[in-house]
């Protein structure tokens, strides 16, 4: 059975945290594939290389002198190396990037040198064979990742190497430049190689104990998830519950591989595993509560809206006008609701007021902003009488007014529309409700 590990810039910031990186490795023989971040923050006032790269390029597009920048990010790596008592110079290295950056090889191809020589440093210290992700990672002309071409050409080579560290977030284009994935990106490479070698398990190293119930900043302490499906992920995440680069599932899922989200910093917990289906039900009800504040309820209203064919399309055209996307829109006889972004819309409402007028006659329409949507996200929902009874009466009890509330068909997840002033307490409350009465 083999592995893939990929272990996160706070995990990889210093030679002490690359010392527990390599503990963990070499605990377990299956381990075979490593995919190293760029060195992340030491502290909370620390700068990531990625970002010391990026301001380090920025300089060279205005035409500055870069040289002292690009030494502060040698002596991070020095630092590492040198604490880990390698024998290393990262010399050449550097040399070859002050020239492609004099030649202007572009902010991704900056940006991806963080990895890159992390992964230099890694290879020499476990000993494994260093795989350049721009010979295995592949992106068509448009910037797509080209996740075909990428499979073949990486399970073959990977084939043939019993060990390796594959730099993460980044690989070559058509015509050989390099290419980025968006920031967090080397989540994705580690998911990609799980996929190329068919790995048994996709773990995922960070500084945290895997996935919150709920957001640390809201709820002190709160409890770890220990299994989620892809899919409330994909609910939580959406609604800005964020530990993993979100295009980070595709590969994996495809696969039907499972990702555990381990802490470097304390290896001994299990983490979080997110699976593709399980039958185990989560300990609670819900899996998660995740939530976003800005949102505004457009509200329109017809008499015998409910005879009226295609008035859900006309009003929905008003929105596309404008280009407004929507998030949720609970409907009634007479009434529906569409919930958008506030920002997106602010600028635009009184355009969204009259072509929806225009387009479909209502007898009047409402606005209210400053809302925030929650999430209750839960496959054991579908088998539990009572849950929405259950959020309902903890938010009267805790003298929260619901302003909306939307089952998904799938039964997956409860949405609650509050004001944005009582998001906190609303989410407080769930939480009790579900967690820490243990119901
Ligand atoms: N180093 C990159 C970033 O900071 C990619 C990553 O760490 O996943 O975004």
């Amino acid at each position: 059975m083999i592995k893939v590990v990929k272990f996160g810039g706070s995990s990889l910031a210093s030679a002490e945290q690359f010392a527990k990186a390599g503990k963990i490795i070499q605990a377990d023989k299956e381990r075979r594939y490593v995919v190293p971040s760029a060195p992340g923050k030491r502290n909370a006032k620390d700068t990531k290389v990625t970002d010391m790269l990026y301001a380090c390029y920025d300089l060279v597009e205005a035409g500055e002198d870069f040289r002292v920048p690009l030494m502060k990010i040698k002596d991070r790596y020095d630092t590492i190396i040198n604490g880990l008592n390698l024998r290393l110079s990262l010399e050449e290295e550097f040399q070859k990037i002050s020239e492609q950056f004099k030649c202007g090889a572009g902010q991704d191809y900056a940006a991806s040198r963080g990895e890159y020589l992390n992964g230099i440093v890694m290879a020499g210290f476990l000993g494994y064979e260093f795989v350049d992700a721009a010979e295995v990672i592949f992106f068509d002309e448009d910037g797509n990742f080209d996740a075909d071409r990428t499979n073949q050409v990486l399970a073959k080579r990977l084939s043939g190497i019993e060990r390796a560290v594959i730099p993460g977030f980044y690989g070559s284009a058509p015509d050989g430049t390099i290419r980025t994935f968006s920031r967090g990106g080397s989540d994705i490479t580690g998911s990609i190689v799980a996929r190329a070698v068919r790995a048994s398990c996709y773990e995922n190293w960070t500084d945290v104990s895997g996935f919150l119930i709920a957001d640390p900043r809201i709820i002190k302490d709160p409890q770890t998830i220990k299994t989620i499906t892809y899919r409330e992920l994909r609910e939580l995440s959406y609604m800005g519950a964020s530990v993993l680069h979100e295009d980070a599932v595709f590969p994996v899922r495809k696969a039907g591989i499972p990702i555990n989200i381990r802490n470097t910093n304390a290896p001994e917990d299990e983490g979080t595993w997110i699976v593709e289906s399980t039958c185990q039900q989560s300990k609670y009800t819900i899996t998660g509560i995740a939530g976003k504040k800005g949102f505004v309820s457009v509200s329109i209203d017809k008499d015998m809206m409910n005879a009226e064919v295609g008035f859900g399309r006309k009003v929905l055209s008003a929105f596309e006008e404008n280009e407004i996307s929507f998030e949720h829109m609970p409907s009634g006889i007479d009434t529906m609701t569409i919930f958008v972004h506030q920002p997106e819309f602010e600028g635009k409402e009184q355009a969204v007021i009259s072509a929806i007028h225009r387009l479909a006659q209502p007898d009047s329409i409402e606005l209210e902003g400053d809302l925030a949507l929650i999430a209750v996200v839960g496959r054991g929902m579908k088998s539990t009488r009572g849950t929405a009874g259950r959020i309902f009466s903890a938010l009267a009890h805790a003298n929260i007014n619901v302003k909306m509330i939307d089952q998904g068909s799938s039964e997956l997840n409860i949405i609650i529309g509050v004001s944005n002033a009582d998001f906190e307490n609303a989410i407080r409350a769930v939480y009790d409700i579900f967690v820490e009465t243990q119901i």
